[in-house]
């Protein structure tokens, strides 16, 4: 970390413990406006101001500039290992990678040619057998057939690896984007069409229009049989198990034999199928959609998931409809944020453990381990004491709790990538043959023991995850930094930003999808009906809340569907504070620049959400995403708190103070 730099490690660790630096930089407030009347104006209002969103980014804030940060540093580690003739193993690998995207004159020279094979076999589709086929190959190539074998853990027998088969095929952001009748949607869908056409074009198809209509045409007929992201919610609408047999019958027309075989998928592994009706609408295009409707969208597919690896022209058309449009971005990154951006999500680890070894103290880990056993124990400590909780739920509940499993900074074991051929000067070839490795590798997984140390996140990464099938919660070093973990400040803000992410983390293994799945990962209701009535009416609470917020404009988020995400913030921030008291041992925090420890604490969790966003940015988020917008994350959280408004003299009556019958309350 950057300001070790300066100290040695005791001195650091020195100065925490006296509490010398509170952490909190007051010229991000905007004073003009009062705590109680809109806190997150008043913690982030001045920094929000001065720091206008860049023209390459749908939003700028405090997460993004971190973010920016580790790109740099992942860029010198990049260009150190793409100038150095001897690196070897993984950093030559993560260095070729790197220089064969950075060579844009190389992909320039070769034009379309690297996708010619895979046009040519899309041409010689004669009869719907060559079609499947066709399909069938795809499963070894990424996102492209619309139902995909993936490697999914038994939702009974989470240890188990089972084969799941996915509902995809789509190309706008979500199912409702091709059905909504506002101006904005049919905006939207006018200039999809215009980009499919645009992009058949660039590959020399004679007749783009009429393809891109049949395009829309055959997505939109999937689109109707697919899962709202509401519905996708509720894991049991996504739980239908099945063997071989049953997933042959439910989807005739396609050869599944074949895709087992060509993923050496044994055919006596279990089967769950996550959208059995996305399923059947697939059979039916099989059998009745034209085959030059499916051989114009195959084109249209294999453009759209390589556009960015192809020349200039398709990467700008490809940036215009999914940047600009989808999300308000108007000018490109520099290259290097791009290649950077793609070596990290094609050799993650390899690149992740190069990151690690450079800056990711040891130290770091060790602080993040004493926090995450301190939530532990305020968060038993609730469910103990919790009056609306049965001893049975109860005692369910502390197991697991007990059994979550923290991982911090980095896996324990790194992926192997030595099967991946890197080659420089073919950036579209290099990206493939990480993808094919990467099908192979997940594929080898069905059927076996799930391997509980893998990860799905990179370590640079600034974010953090609960899964509910291992029931882990997962810290990638990337944002065990400041303005989330700053390892020479007062206690109070680093339990208001990461004590808060871990609450959130903690929190998503209790909210309304992780509740639905026990200690060991599996689907299973460990709730007796009182107790899972009482539990409904708390998230019925957080669903009306967030329904009735008008964001601007007359938007409004679901509140279905961003419940799981705000039941994680309330969550987190109550049991963050209950552990940052706890820390106090019954003292008052010292008085640090003015501020309260309390007030540094609230203070510091508004500071994570310090954030701009483009206004299709917003529209997206409201529309696909379960995660609030970064205000809300902070003042709808904050207005069910009585600890926050004590902290701030807040009274009745003010904006920030929900009335006390209204205010939604978690543990
Ligand atoms: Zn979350």
């Amino acid at each position: 970390m950057k300001k070790l730099a300066a100290f040695s490690l005791a001195t650091v660790l020195c100065l925490a413990q006296s509490g010398a630096r509170s952490g909190i930089d007051r010229s991000m407030f905007d004073t003009s406006c009062k705590p109680c009347d809109d806190f997150w104006r008043y913690a982030t209002g001045a920094w929000v101001d001065q720091h206008p969103i860049p023209a390459d980014r749908p939003r700028w804030g405090k997460f993004d500039e971190l973010a920016e940060a580790n790109l740099e540093r992942l860029r010198n580690i990049l260009e150190a290992a793409a100038n150095d003739r001897n690196a070897a193993g993984d950093r030559g690998r993560v260095g070729d990678y790197y220089a064969s995207c950075m060579d844009t004159a190389a992909i320039e020279a070769a034009g379309v040619k690297p996708l010619q094979p895979m046009l040519d076999r899309i041409a010689a589709i004669r009869a719907r057998a060559d079609l499947v086929a066709l399909l069938v190959s795809l499963e070894l190539e990424d996102g492209l057939a619309p139902a995909r074998i993936i490697d999914v853990s038994d939702p009974q027998n989470a240890d188990q690896v089972i084969v799941g088969v996915t509902a995809g095929g789509l190309s706008l952001p979500d199912r409702d984007y091709y059905f909504r009748d506002d101006t904005r949607s049919k905006t939207i869908r006018d200039e999809f069409a215009l980009h499919v056409e645009k992009l058949l074009q660039l590959l020399g198809d004679p007749r783009a229009d009429s393809s891109a209509k049949a395009v829309m045409e055959f997505e939109t007929t999937l689109a109707n049989a697919t899962l709202s992201n509401v519905a996708r919610r509720d894991p049991y609408n996504r739980i239908h198990k099945t063997n071989f047999a049953g997933l042959a019958l439910l989807t005739p027309a396609y050869d599944w034999a074949a895709a087992f075989d060509l993923l050496k998928v044994p055919r006596t592994v279990a089967v769950n199928v996550s959208e059995p009706e996305f399923l059947k609408a697939f059979n039916r295009q099989l059998q009745d959609a034209p085959v030059e409707t499916w051989k114009a969208w195959l084109r249209w597919r294999v453009a759209r998931a390589r556009a960015q690896y192809l020349p200039k022209a398709f990467y700008d058309e490809w940036f215009h409809f999914e940047r600009t449009v989808l999300s308000g971005v108007s000018q490109q990154s520099p290259r290097w944020k791009v290649c950077v951006a793609s070596a990290d999500g094609t050799l993650g680890e390899a690149l992740g453990r190069l990151y690690v070894e450079k800056h990711f103290p040891a130290e770091a880990r060790r602080r993040m381990q004493q926090m995450v056993e301190n939530l532990r124990a305020a968060l038993s400590e609730e469910l103990k004491s919790a009056e609306w909780l049965t001893p049975e739920t109860r005692a369910n509940a502390l197991r697991k709790l007990a059994t979550f499993d923290p991982r911090i900074g980095f896996p324990v074991k790194w992926r192997d990538y030595s099967a991946v051929q890197v080659t420089r000067g073919n950036y579209l070839a290099s990206r493939e043959a990480a993808i094919l490795e990467d099908r192979k590798h997940a594929a080898a997984k069905i059927g076996k023991k799930l391997d509980r140390t893998e990860w799905s996140m990179t370590p640079p990464t600034v974010n953090a995850y609960y899964t509910s099938s291992r029931n882990s919660i997962t810290f990638p070093a990337g944002i065990l930094q400041p303005p989330f973990f700053d390892m020479d400040a007062d206690d109070a803000v680093n339990y208001g930003a990461i004590g808060v992410v871990i609450g959130h983390e903690m929190g998503h293994g209790f909210d309304d999808q992780g509740s639905k799945f026990d200690a060991d990962g599996n689907l299973k209701n460990w709730w007796t009906d009182q107790d899972r009535t009482e539990f409904d009416a708390r998230a019925a609470c957080i669903v009306k809340q967030f329904d009735s917020i008008d964001v601007g404009d007359g938007m409004r988020h679901t509140g279905k569907l961003v419940t799981g995400e705000a039941m994680g913030d309330l969550g987190g921030a109550t049991l963050a504070y209950k552990a940052y008291r706890k820390s106090l041992n019954g003292r008052e925090a010292p008085v640090l620049d003015g501020l309260t420890g309390d007030q540094r604490f609230f203070l510091a969790y508004a500071r994570v959400w310090a954030a701009a966003q483009k206004p299709e940015a917003v529209r997206r988020q409201l529309a696909t995403d379960p995660h609030p917008l970064a205000k809300y994350r902070t003042n709808a959280t904050l207005q069910n708190m009585p600890e926050f408004h004590k902290a701030f003299t807040c009274k009745q009556g003010d904006a920030m103070v929900r009335p006390p019958a209204e205010q939604c309350r978690l543990w």
